[in-house]
């Protein structure tokens, strides 16, 4: 039996990218405790991704207008083209003016926007329709105006979203099938109908495996792309985005920021000593250390060879100085001969040094860890 389960579980997480981290996997799920550079590279992609859905629809629900022209009577075609006209204007509006500022609050808001459009121009075309009794050519293009929602559903596939999102844009898609059906309750052919539902489920199913997929990819790609492949933290080119994200909300939300600058000390002595592969694995458990002993909301990356910078938001400076000496404590793993290695530090926060740009922090705490160095090395320098 256990070896069923492992064997199921082995199978399983071989559906997933190879390089994706099992912490990762549980982000699949929910949109929670996503890293604020992931959240933020996510809502670029998805506003980017409404752009394109709001385009190839702006294009396309006008043009339909000459196949309602054509199949239907007078002024049913007419009413059904200014409501369509009204869509593409809303669509291109979206298009063009939707601003987004790297928050996932912005993604939604585009895509409830891009959902709500043609989720309105079906329940009113539904209303417009019913008033007709059709028959041939124009009830097999009024039956077409049932396709939208299996069109929306597929289109959601488009998007790298969690399961829990894509179930609740699943769930309103459902909701607006099931308000048409009530508003042709008196005409509704049942069997048709309930299979039609029970197919939208369906395509719903197979649309958040999609998403989910995605979503997984662009974890991994983002993984690849964002981390030192030495230590698996964050590299200098996303420790500076990670500083101006930090920075920026801190500003917004008036809350402290510490920045921690750590040095190793004598680190050179390890390679000359014991050679290259050895000094690497000491970098490795030294960022495990730091990392054991840091909060979720901390970020570490690897600025250069042997120096770490450990980003602390919403920390001030008697609480940073805190957490440093718990680390110091925690130690920073030994070197080969078995003696602990240790680093020295600089800490700088937006408060108390008075800082207005991240980069003056940066440099506030780099001046500090040379000070550290210069005050015998294995200490915390925050004056
Ligand atoms: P100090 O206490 O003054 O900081 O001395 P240090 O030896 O740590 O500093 P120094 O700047 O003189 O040397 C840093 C060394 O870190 C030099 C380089 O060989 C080593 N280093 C940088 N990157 C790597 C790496 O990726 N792997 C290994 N093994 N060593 C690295
Ligand atoms: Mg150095
Ligand atoms: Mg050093």
């Amino acid at each position: 039996m256990r070896s069923l389960i492992d064997l199921f579980r082995q199978r399983l997480s071989s559906l997933l990218p190879a390089d994706l981290h099992p912490t990762e996997r549980l982000k699949l799920l929910t949109p929670f405790r996503h890293p604020l550079l992931i959240s933020r590279h996510r809502a670029g992609l998805i506003v980017d991704r409404v752009r394109l859905f709001a385009l190839l629809f702006a294009l396309l629900t006008p043009l339909w207008g000459i196949v309602d022209m054509l199949a239907f009577p007078f002024p049913l075609w007419c009413q059904l083209l200014a409501l369509r006209l009204l869509v593409c204007a809303a669509f291109l509006s979206l298009l063009l003016f939707y601003r987004e500022h790297g928050r996932m609050a912005d993604a939604y808001w585009a895509m409830f926007i891009l959902f709500i459009i043609p989720t309105s121009f079906y329940i009113g075309s539904h209303i417009l329709l019913a008033h007709y009794q059709l028959e041939d050519l124009p009830a097999a293009v009024a039956a077409g105006y049932a396709f939208l929602p299996f069109v929306l559903m597929a289109g959601l596939a488009l998007f790298p979203l969690t399961l829990l999102e894509n179930l609740l844009v699943a769930v309103v898609l459902l909701l607006a099938q099931g308000i048409a059906g009530y508003l042709n309750w008196s005409t509704l052919n049942w069997p048709s109908y309930v299979g039609a539902f029970w197919l939208l489920i369906l395509i719903a199913g197979v649309t958040s495996l999609a998403c989910m997929s995605q979503l997984a990819f662009m974890f991994a790609l983002l993984h690849q792309a964002i981390r030192d492949d030495l230590t698996g933290i964050f590299s200098r080119g996303s420790g500076q985005e990670i500083l101006h994200m930090q920075w920026h909300t801190s500003q917004r939300n008036n809350s402290a920021l510490s920045l921690a600058f750590i040095d190793l000390d004598h680190f050179k002595e390890i390679n000359d000593r014991f050679g290259h592969s050895r000094g690497d694995q000491a970098l490795r458990s030294a960022s495990q250390q730091i990392q054991s002993c840091m909060r979720s909301s901390d970020s570490l990356v690897r600025w250069g060879g042997e120096e770490f910078l450990l980003i602390m938001p919403d920390t001030d400076m008697t609480r940073a100085r805190q957490a440093l000496e718990r680390l110091c404590r925690n130690g920073f793993g030994s070197r080969p001969d078995g003696t602990p290695l240790t680093a020295s530090i600089g800490v700088a926060e937006r408060y108390y040094d008075r800082i207005d740009q991240p980069q003056a922090l940066l440099e506030q705490a780099d001046q500090r860890m040379y000070r550290a160095k210069a005050a015998g090395r294995n200490r915390i320098c925050a004056l």
